[in-house]
């Protein structure tokens, strides 16, 4: 007989304990089904973070014109003015981003960044005022937040990504 072990839902709210064989302890996800998953990940700030940022950069791409130098691509990245990883709080925030190919991405705007952050204070004064003035400003997250962010991204309501309006 295999030995069976018992393992609690990853959903902490369902509380179940599920019996595993040695099988389905291979192929357990951590969750009794997907509702539990999904709710679990709906409540989830990390979760919830990171498959918007995925939405959010699609988004940013989607204008399809490299700002700097106006060539467009099938392929076209998301760049941040402020990097997301040292300023999370502007991660979501649309005047923090730029749509931008591959090449001006990498190679100039990571490369030369005394040159390319002169150029973005020149060619959106406005943004870059307002990015300087709240950069630094914290405002920790909420499950709350991030759901009406994600609305918001979905019916690309441009002006509603503005954080610090
Ligand atoms: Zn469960
Ligand atoms: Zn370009």
């Amino acid at each position: 007989m295999p030995v069976k072990r018992s393992r609690k839902c990853k959903y902490s709210e369902c509380g179940k304990k599920n019996i595993l064989t040695p099988s389905g302890l291979k192929r357990w996800s951590g969750y009794c089904n997907r509702s539990c998953k999904t709710k679990r990940n709906q409540n989830h700030i990390p979760w919830l973070k990171k498959t918007i940022q995925v939405e959010f950069n699609a988004l940013v791409r989607e204008k399809g014109v490299c700002e700097r130098c106006g060539n467009n691509f099938k392929v076209m990245q998301c760049s941040h003015v402020w990097s997301i990883g040292s300023h999370s709080n502007l991660r979501f925030d649309i005047l923090n981003a730029l749509c931008m190919c591959g090449h001006c991405h990498n190679f100039w705007w990571h490369l030369e960044p005394m040159e390319s952050r002169d150029w973005f204070a020149k060619r959106f004064p406005q943004r870059d005022k307002y990015l300087r003035a709240v950069k630094e400003t914290i405002k920790p997250w909420t499950v709350d937040e991030l759901h009406k962010i994600r609305e918001y991204i979905k019916n690309k309501d441009l002006k509603k990504l503005v954080r610090f309006a």
